[in-house]
């Protein structure tokens, strides 16, 4: 993620962001819901590590209730239908850039070939 993405989640959230932020422009607005949805549930949640794995966003959070996991597992299901790259949700799937596993609109996938 871009520097000043990056850096305004960790000013926004800094009580509960104990993590970088490693996926993806695409997710911020993703990223930045969640966090704001997960800070309305609890004060004590804690972001133990945001990355993206086999293509789609994983979220770990400390301490972990039903409720939690909920908001975490909405989330991240999202992820897999807006584009990593620029957060498009146009013809989103799966692809594989340089070995690595993602989800990406037409346009980007377009552009990575
Ligand atoms: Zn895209």
């Amino acid at each position: 993620m871009r520097k000043e993405l990056a850096d305004k989640l960790a000013a926004q959230y800094s009580e509960m962001l104990r993590c970088p932020v490693n996926v993806g422009d695409g997710w911020y607005s993703i990223v930045r819901k969640l966090l704001s949805a997960l800070r309305k549930e609890s004060s004590k949640v804690r972001v133990i590590n945001i990355e993206q794995e086999f293509g789609g966003l994983q979220v770990y959070i400390n301490p972990r209730t039903t409720k939690l996991d909920k908001i975490v597992q909405q989330y991240e299901d999202k992820s897999w239908k807006v584009c990593e790259y620029c957060g498009s949700a146009k013809e989103v799937r799966r692809h594989s850039v340089s070995g690595r596993r993602t989800v990406l609109c037409g346009d980007c996938a377009h552009d990575h070939k």
